[in-house]
Protein backbone atom coordinates (compact mmCIF):
# COMPACT_ATOMS: atom_id res chain seq x y z
CA UNK A 1 0.00 0.00 0.00
CA UNK A 2 2.61 2.19 1.23
CA UNK A 3 4.76 1.26 -2.33
CA UNK A 4 1.55 1.93 -4.40
CA UNK A 5 -0.18 5.71 -2.72
CA UNK A 6 2.92 7.17 -1.24
CA UNK A 7 1.38 9.65 1.16
CA UNK A 8 -2.10 10.00 -0.89
CA UNK A 9 -3.28 7.48 1.32
CA UNK A 10 -3.16 7.91 5.09
CA UNK A 11 -2.96 4.06 6.68
CA UNK A 12 -3.23 3.18 10.81
CA UNK A 13 -3.57 -0.22 12.49
CA UNK A 14 -5.96 -0.18 15.16
CA UNK A 15 -4.56 -2.39 17.47
CA UNK A 16 -7.64 -3.56 19.96
CA UNK A 17 -5.51 -6.44 21.58
CA UNK A 18 -6.21 -5.93 25.39
CA UNK A 19 -8.34 -3.29 25.00
CA UNK A 20 -11.82 -4.00 26.63
CA UNK A 21 -14.79 -4.20 24.51
CA UNK A 22 -16.66 -1.33 25.97
CA UNK A 23 -13.75 1.08 25.31
CA UNK A 24 -12.41 -0.16 21.72
CA UNK A 25 -14.55 2.73 19.62
CA UNK A 26 -12.28 5.28 21.87
CA UNK A 27 -9.15 3.54 20.38
CA UNK A 28 -10.67 3.42 16.57
CA UNK A 29 -9.57 6.49 14.56
CA UNK A 30 -12.33 7.77 11.84
CA UNK A 31 -11.01 6.75 8.37
CA UNK A 32 -12.88 6.59 5.17
CA UNK A 33 -12.53 2.75 5.19
CA UNK A 34 -11.51 -0.06 7.25
CA UNK A 35 -10.08 -2.79 6.36
CA UNK A 36 -10.13 -6.73 7.98
CA UNK A 37 -8.41 -9.63 8.28
CA UNK A 38 -10.63 -11.89 8.84
CA UNK A 39 -9.92 -16.26 10.88
CA UNK A 40 -13.34 -17.87 11.76
CA UNK A 41 -12.55 -17.93 15.73
CA UNK A 42 -11.88 -13.94 15.52
CA UNK A 43 -15.18 -13.23 13.51
CA UNK A 44 -17.19 -12.52 15.82
CA UNK A 45 -15.57 -10.00 17.78
CA UNK A 46 -14.34 -8.43 14.28
CA UNK A 47 -18.50 -8.20 13.39
CA UNK A 48 -18.40 -6.40 16.92
CA UNK A 49 -16.13 -4.11 15.83
CA UNK A 50 -17.53 -3.00 12.58
CA UNK A 51 -21.42 -2.99 14.28
CA UNK A 52 -20.12 -0.10 17.20
CA UNK A 53 -18.02 1.64 13.71
CA UNK A 54 -21.12 1.71 11.63
CA UNK A 55 -22.96 3.63 14.82
CA UNK A 56 -20.06 5.98 15.17
CA UNK A 57 -18.73 6.45 11.66
CA UNK A 58 -21.99 5.88 9.48
CA UNK A 59 -20.36 6.96 6.15
CA UNK A 60 -17.49 4.87 6.50
CA UNK A 61 -17.25 1.34 4.21
CA UNK A 62 -15.39 -2.12 5.66
CA UNK A 63 -13.80 -4.40 3.64
CA UNK A 64 -12.64 -7.99 4.64
CA UNK A 65 -10.07 -10.84 3.13
CA UNK A 66 -8.68 -13.68 4.60
CA UNK A 67 -9.15 -17.28 5.32
CA UNK A 68 -13.01 -16.60 6.85
CA UNK A 69 -14.27 -15.13 3.60
CA UNK A 70 -12.69 -17.77 1.84
CA UNK A 71 -14.90 -20.47 4.20
CA UNK A 72 -17.92 -18.10 4.30
CA UNK A 73 -18.26 -15.92 1.31
CA UNK A 74 -21.93 -15.65 0.83
CA UNK A 75 -22.34 -14.53 4.40
CA UNK A 76 -19.59 -12.38 4.11
CA UNK A 77 -20.58 -10.97 0.99
CA UNK A 78 -23.92 -9.87 2.75
CA UNK A 79 -22.28 -8.64 5.85
CA UNK A 80 -19.04 -6.33 4.81
CA UNK A 81 -19.52 -3.63 2.33
CA UNK A 82 -16.75 -5.42 -0.17
CA UNK A 83 -14.82 -8.70 0.45
CA UNK A 84 -11.40 -10.07 -1.20
CA UNK A 85 -11.13 -13.91 -2.06
CA UNK A 86 -7.47 -15.67 -2.43
CA UNK A 87 -4.31 -13.70 -2.34
CA UNK A 88 -5.08 -9.70 -1.49
CA UNK A 89 -1.82 -7.94 -2.60
CA UNK A 90 -3.35 -6.54 -5.86
CA UNK A 91 -6.90 -6.70 -4.66
CA UNK A 92 -5.89 -4.32 -2.02
CA UNK A 93 -4.73 -1.77 -4.27
CA UNK A 94 -7.26 -2.09 -7.32
CA UNK A 95 -9.97 -1.58 -4.23
CA UNK A 96 -8.98 1.56 -2.82
CA UNK A 97 -8.20 3.02 -6.32
CA UNK A 98 -12.21 2.09 -6.85
CA UNK A 99 -12.94 3.57 -3.94
CA UNK A 100 -11.41 7.05 -4.31
CA UNK A 101 -13.80 6.99 -7.75
CA UNK A 102 -16.60 6.17 -5.71
CA UNK A 103 -16.75 2.73 -7.62
CA UNK A 104 -16.32 0.15 -4.92
CA UNK A 105 -16.91 -3.38 -5.98
CA UNK A 106 -18.61 -5.69 -3.92
CA UNK A 107 -16.36 -8.78 -4.44
CA UNK A 108 -12.55 -8.53 -5.08
CA UNK A 109 -10.74 -11.74 -6.73
CA UNK A 110 -7.35 -12.15 -8.42
CA UNK A 111 -7.59 -14.68 -11.11
CA UNK A 112 -3.61 -14.51 -11.56
CA UNK A 113 -1.63 -15.55 -8.51
CA UNK A 114 1.03 -13.44 -6.50
CA UNK A 115 4.31 -13.74 -6.41
CA UNK A 116 5.04 -13.69 -3.00
CA UNK A 117 8.69 -12.50 -3.74
CA UNK A 118 7.92 -9.18 -5.49
CA UNK A 119 6.74 -8.25 -2.03
CA UNK A 120 8.86 -6.46 0.14
CA UNK A 121 9.81 -7.17 3.62
CA UNK A 122 7.02 -6.38 6.01
CA UNK A 123 7.49 -3.26 7.65
CA UNK A 124 6.02 -2.91 10.94
CA UNK A 125 6.20 0.95 11.52
CA UNK A 126 2.47 1.37 11.74
CA UNK A 127 2.35 -1.24 14.85
CA UNK A 128 3.08 -0.12 18.31
CA UNK A 129 6.45 -1.74 19.66
CA UNK A 130 5.07 -4.08 21.67
CA UNK A 131 2.29 -5.70 19.28
CA UNK A 132 6.00 -6.32 16.94
CA UNK A 133 8.16 -7.84 19.82
CA UNK A 134 7.14 -9.29 23.29
CA UNK A 135 7.91 -12.30 25.51
CA UNK A 136 5.80 -14.78 25.63
CA UNK A 137 6.16 -15.92 21.93
CA UNK A 138 8.79 -18.66 22.38
CA UNK A 139 7.39 -21.45 24.92
CA UNK A 140 9.09 -23.61 28.20
CA UNK A 141 12.85 -21.90 29.27
CA UNK A 142 13.12 -19.59 26.21
CA UNK A 143 9.40 -17.64 27.28
CA UNK A 144 11.07 -14.84 28.18
CA UNK A 145 13.03 -13.70 25.87
CA UNK A 146 12.47 -11.42 23.34
CA UNK A 147 10.45 -12.33 20.25
CA UNK A 148 8.76 -11.83 16.77
CA UNK A 149 6.54 -13.18 14.56
CA UNK A 150 6.95 -13.78 10.68
CA UNK A 151 6.35 -15.68 7.79
CA UNK A 152 8.48 -16.78 5.05
CA UNK A 153 6.36 -18.96 2.74
CA UNK A 154 2.26 -18.99 1.98
CA UNK A 155 0.24 -22.28 1.51
CA UNK A 156 1.08 -25.67 1.67
CA UNK A 157 1.34 -28.37 -1.05
CA UNK A 158 -1.01 -30.89 0.43
CA UNK A 159 -4.16 -31.61 0.57
CA UNK A 160 -5.36 -32.85 3.88
CA UNK A 161 -8.89 -33.37 3.84
CA UNK A 162 -9.70 -31.26 6.98
CA UNK A 163 -7.04 -28.51 6.33
CA UNK A 164 -8.84 -24.74 5.91
CA UNK A 165 -5.62 -24.29 3.74
CA UNK A 166 -7.09 -26.45 1.56
CA UNK A 167 -7.42 -24.05 -1.36
CA UNK A 168 -3.59 -23.06 -1.63
CA UNK A 169 -2.73 -26.21 -2.45
CA UNK A 170 0.77 -25.56 -3.77
CA UNK A 171 3.93 -23.21 -1.35
CA UNK A 172 5.64 -20.13 -1.97
CA UNK A 173 8.83 -19.50 -0.06
CA UNK A 174 10.90 -16.24 0.58
CA UNK A 175 14.43 -16.54 -0.60
CA UNK A 176 16.76 -17.15 1.61
CA UNK A 177 18.16 -12.91 1.08
CA UNK A 178 14.79 -12.05 2.31
CA UNK A 179 14.29 -14.14 5.08
CA UNK A 180 18.12 -12.51 6.20
CA UNK A 181 16.27 -9.14 5.37
CA UNK A 182 13.98 -8.99 7.62
CA UNK A 183 15.45 -11.26 10.36
CA UNK A 184 18.31 -8.92 10.56
CA UNK A 185 15.66 -5.80 10.60
CA UNK A 186 14.09 -7.21 13.08
CA UNK A 187 17.24 -7.59 15.03
CA UNK A 188 18.35 -3.47 14.24
CA UNK A 189 15.07 -2.18 15.32
CA UNK A 190 13.15 -4.64 17.96
CA UNK A 191 16.46 -6.05 19.26
CA UNK A 192 14.68 -9.39 19.12
CA UNK A 193 16.43 -12.59 20.19
CA UNK A 194 13.77 -14.98 18.88
CA UNK A 195 11.51 -15.97 15.86
CA UNK A 196 8.57 -17.72 16.45
CA UNK A 197 7.56 -19.34 12.26
CA UNK A 198 4.08 -19.39 11.90
CA UNK A 199 4.57 -20.79 8.20
CA UNK A 200 2.53 -23.92 7.83
CA UNK A 201 5.61 -25.85 7.12
CA UNK A 202 8.38 -23.84 8.92
CA UNK A 203 11.31 -26.28 7.19
CA UNK A 204 10.89 -25.51 3.48
CA UNK A 205 10.16 -29.54 2.22
CA UNK A 206 12.43 -28.72 -0.69
CA UNK A 207 16.32 -29.24 -0.37
CA UNK A 208 16.99 -26.48 -2.69
CA UNK A 209 15.19 -23.86 -0.25
CA UNK A 210 15.83 -25.88 2.90
CA UNK A 211 19.29 -26.29 2.87
CA UNK A 212 20.01 -21.91 1.91
CA UNK A 213 16.94 -20.98 4.48
CA UNK A 214 18.73 -23.21 7.50
CA UNK A 215 22.23 -22.11 6.49
CA UNK A 216 20.82 -18.26 6.62
CA UNK A 217 18.60 -18.50 9.67
CA UNK A 218 22.35 -19.97 11.14
CA UNK A 219 24.18 -16.99 10.74
CA UNK A 220 21.22 -14.53 12.12
CA UNK A 221 22.39 -16.18 15.76
CA UNK A 222 18.91 -16.46 16.75
CA UNK A 223 16.53 -19.09 18.46
CA UNK A 224 13.39 -20.27 16.68
CA UNK A 225 10.45 -22.03 17.15
CA UNK A 226 7.62 -23.38 14.47
CA UNK A 227 5.75 -26.21 13.11
CA UNK A 228 6.65 -29.31 10.35
CA UNK A 229 4.47 -31.97 8.80
CA UNK A 230 6.06 -35.08 9.88
CA UNK A 231 7.65 -36.95 7.24
CA UNK A 232 9.25 -35.16 4.31
CA UNK A 233 12.47 -33.05 6.81
CA UNK A 234 15.09 -35.37 6.10
CA UNK A 235 17.54 -36.22 8.95
CA UNK A 236 20.32 -33.91 7.73
CA UNK A 237 17.95 -30.67 7.87
CA UNK A 238 17.36 -31.95 11.56
CA UNK A 239 21.02 -31.45 12.45
CA UNK A 240 21.25 -28.30 10.66
CA UNK A 241 18.20 -26.75 12.22
CA UNK A 242 19.49 -27.16 15.54
CA UNK A 243 22.64 -25.90 14.50
CA UNK A 244 20.53 -22.87 12.74
CA UNK A 245 18.47 -21.88 16.26
CA UNK A 246 15.77 -24.36 15.97
CA UNK A 247 15.02 -25.02 19.65
CA UNK A 248 11.12 -25.98 19.53
CA UNK A 249 9.07 -27.67 16.86
CA UNK A 250 5.04 -27.78 16.66
CA UNK A 251 4.34 -31.41 14.70
CA UNK A 252 1.02 -32.33 12.91
CA UNK A 253 0.42 -35.96 13.69
CA UNK A 254 -2.91 -35.90 13.79
CA UNK A 255 -3.98 -39.50 14.75
CA UNK A 256 -1.92 -42.38 16.01
CA UNK A 257 -3.71 -44.85 13.24
CA UNK A 258 -2.41 -45.28 9.77
CA UNK A 259 -6.02 -46.04 8.54
CA UNK A 260 -7.11 -42.28 10.00
CA UNK A 261 -3.76 -40.85 7.88
CA UNK A 262 -4.66 -42.50 5.27
CA UNK A 263 -8.90 -41.44 4.86
CA UNK A 264 -7.68 -37.84 5.76
CA UNK A 265 -4.87 -37.73 3.05
CA UNK A 266 -2.49 -36.68 5.27
CA UNK A 267 0.12 -38.81 3.20
CA UNK A 268 2.51 -39.22 5.84
CA UNK A 269 3.57 -42.70 7.56
CA UNK A 270 3.13 -43.32 11.19
CA UNK A 271 6.78 -45.13 11.00
CA UNK A 272 8.71 -42.39 9.59
CA UNK A 273 6.84 -40.03 11.68
CA UNK A 274 8.22 -42.22 15.13
CA UNK A 275 11.58 -41.82 13.41
CA UNK A 276 11.14 -38.30 12.68
CA UNK A 277 10.24 -37.83 16.71
CA UNK A 278 12.92 -39.79 17.99
CA UNK A 279 15.46 -38.02 15.66
CA UNK A 280 13.96 -34.33 17.23
CA UNK A 281 14.40 -35.35 20.70
CA UNK A 282 17.74 -36.72 20.54
CA UNK A 283 19.08 -33.37 18.58
CA UNK A 284 17.79 -31.33 21.37
CA UNK A 285 14.48 -29.83 19.43
CA UNK A 286 11.43 -29.80 21.70
CA UNK A 287 8.67 -31.61 20.22
CA UNK A 288 5.11 -30.81 20.46
CA UNK A 289 2.75 -33.43 19.37
CA UNK A 290 -0.65 -31.97 17.75
CA UNK A 291 -3.09 -34.71 17.66
CA UNK A 292 -7.03 -34.31 16.22
CA UNK A 293 -9.61 -36.48 17.80
CA UNK A 294 -12.54 -37.51 15.80
CA UNK A 295 -11.56 -38.07 12.30
CA UNK A 296 -13.26 -40.45 10.08
CA UNK A 297 -11.91 -44.16 10.23
CA UNK A 298 -11.44 -43.86 13.95
CA UNK A 299 -11.73 -46.79 15.73
CA UNK A 300 -12.93 -47.70 18.98
CA UNK A 301 -9.01 -48.08 20.24
CA UNK A 302 -7.97 -45.27 19.15
CA UNK A 303 -7.22 -43.67 22.61
CA UNK A 304 -4.92 -46.67 23.86
CA UNK A 305 -3.34 -46.61 19.69
CA UNK A 306 -2.92 -42.99 20.87
CA UNK A 307 -1.29 -43.62 24.09
CA UNK A 308 0.79 -46.20 22.88
CA UNK A 309 2.53 -43.53 20.59
CA UNK A 310 3.11 -40.98 22.96
CA UNK A 311 4.73 -43.50 25.07
CA UNK A 312 6.76 -44.71 22.07
CA UNK A 313 8.09 -41.29 21.47
CA UNK A 314 7.78 -39.15 24.47
CA UNK A 315 6.80 -35.88 23.12
CA UNK A 316 7.30 -32.88 25.41
CA UNK A 317 3.62 -31.74 25.04
CA UNK A 318 0.36 -33.31 23.41
CA UNK A 319 -2.03 -30.45 22.04
CA UNK A 320 -5.63 -32.48 21.69
CA UNK A 321 -7.53 -31.04 19.40
CA UNK A 322 -11.64 -32.07 18.45
CA UNK A 323 -12.67 -31.89 14.50
CA UNK A 324 -14.47 -29.01 12.83
CA UNK A 325 -15.19 -29.32 9.16
CA UNK A 326 -14.65 -26.16 7.75
CA UNK A 327 -16.81 -25.08 4.78
CA UNK A 328 -14.59 -25.17 1.43
CA UNK A 329 -12.38 -28.54 2.92
CA UNK A 330 -13.81 -31.59 1.56
CA UNK A 331 -14.86 -33.39 5.23
CA UNK A 332 -17.68 -30.04 4.61
CA UNK A 333 -18.25 -30.07 0.39
CA UNK A 334 -18.39 -33.71 0.31
CA UNK A 335 -19.50 -35.40 3.73
CA UNK A 336 -21.14 -38.56 2.23
CA UNK A 337 -17.73 -39.67 1.39
CA UNK A 338 -16.79 -39.77 5.44
CA UNK A 339 -19.99 -40.88 6.53
CA UNK A 340 -20.20 -36.94 8.02
CA UNK A 341 -24.26 -34.99 9.13
CA UNK A 342 -23.12 -31.84 9.29
CA UNK A 343 -25.58 -30.00 12.20
CA UNK A 344 -24.76 -26.00 11.20
CA UNK A 345 -24.10 -24.11 8.55
CA UNK A 346 -23.72 -20.23 9.97
CA UNK A 347 -20.01 -18.98 10.86
CA UNK A 348 -20.91 -18.65 13.95
CA UNK A 349 -20.81 -22.39 14.82
CA UNK A 350 -17.67 -22.99 13.79
CA UNK A 351 -13.75 -22.61 15.07
CA UNK A 352 -11.05 -23.93 12.88
CA UNK A 353 -10.25 -26.90 15.52
CA UNK A 354 -11.68 -27.31 19.00
CA UNK A 355 -9.32 -27.37 21.63
CA UNK A 356 -10.26 -27.35 25.22
CA UNK A 357 -8.71 -25.31 27.37
CA UNK A 358 -9.78 -25.37 30.74
CA UNK A 359 -11.35 -28.68 32.71
CA UNK A 360 -14.26 -27.72 33.58
CA UNK A 361 -14.86 -26.32 29.52
CA UNK A 362 -17.67 -28.71 27.50
CA UNK A 363 -16.07 -29.85 24.42
CA UNK A 364 -18.85 -29.22 21.27
CA UNK A 365 -19.27 -31.14 17.95
CA UNK A 366 -20.66 -29.36 15.10
CA UNK A 367 -21.29 -32.57 13.22
CA UNK A 368 -21.75 -36.60 13.84
CA UNK A 369 -21.15 -39.47 11.77
CA UNK A 370 -23.49 -42.26 10.41
CA UNK A 371 -23.79 -45.41 12.57
CA UNK A 372 -22.99 -47.11 9.16
CA UNK A 373 -20.22 -44.60 6.90
CA UNK A 374 -18.56 -45.61 3.84
CA UNK A 375 -15.46 -46.37 5.51
CA UNK A 376 -17.08 -48.79 8.07
CA UNK A 377 -18.30 -48.40 11.37
CA UNK A 378 -18.23 -44.66 13.07
CA UNK A 379 -17.77 -43.60 16.38
CA UNK A 380 -20.45 -42.05 17.82
CA UNK A 381 -20.12 -38.47 19.32
CA UNK A 382 -20.15 -39.31 23.09
CA UNK A 383 -17.53 -41.46 22.35
CA UNK A 384 -15.37 -39.26 20.32
CA UNK A 385 -15.40 -36.80 23.33
CA UNK A 386 -15.26 -39.27 25.83
CA UNK A 387 -12.26 -40.52 24.22
CA UNK A 388 -11.06 -36.65 24.33
CA UNK A 389 -11.96 -35.81 28.11
CA UNK A 390 -10.11 -38.72 29.26
CA UNK A 391 -7.21 -38.35 26.91
CA UNK A 392 -6.63 -34.95 27.79
CA UNK A 393 -7.33 -36.08 31.36
CA UNK A 394 -4.46 -38.89 31.33
CA UNK A 395 -1.64 -36.29 29.36
CA UNK A 396 -2.51 -33.48 32.11
CA UNK A 397 -1.88 -35.68 34.82
CA UNK A 398 1.65 -36.91 32.67
CA UNK A 399 2.18 -32.72 32.40
CA UNK A 400 1.97 -33.28 29.02
CA UNK A 401 -0.98 -30.61 28.08
CA UNK A 402 -0.36 -27.27 26.31
S1 LIG B 1 -2.80 -29.99 7.64
FE1 LIG B 1 -0.74 -29.21 7.32
S2 LIG B 1 0.11 -30.55 5.70
FE2 LIG B 1 -2.11 -30.80 5.63
S3 LIG B 1 -2.82 -29.31 4.09
FE3 LIG B 1 -2.96 -28.32 6.12
S4 LIG B 1 -1.04 -27.20 6.37
FE4 LIG B 1 -0.75 -28.70 4.72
Amino acid sequence: MESEFGDRVKLTINDLRGVEKKSEIYHITESDMYLYSAYTPLVEEITSVVDKIREVFPKAVHVAGGPHINCFPEESEKYFDSVVFDDGEKSIVSLVNDFKKSQLKPVYKQLDKILYNDYPTANRKYLTTRAVVDTGVMRGKNIDLKGASVIFSRGCPFKCVFCANHQYGRIYYRTAAQVSEEVEYLKKEYKIEALALRDDNAIPLKKSIAIPFLETMGQSNILWRGQTRTNDIRPEWVKLAKEAGCVDLALGVESASQKVLDIVDKKTDIIETKKYIRLLKKTGIVVRMHIIMGLPGESKNIVQETLDLVDDTNPDSVLLLLLCPMPGTPLYETPERFGIKLKSTGWRNFQLLFGRQDENELPAISFEYEKDTPLGKSLSNQEILSNYVELQEIFRKRNLNF
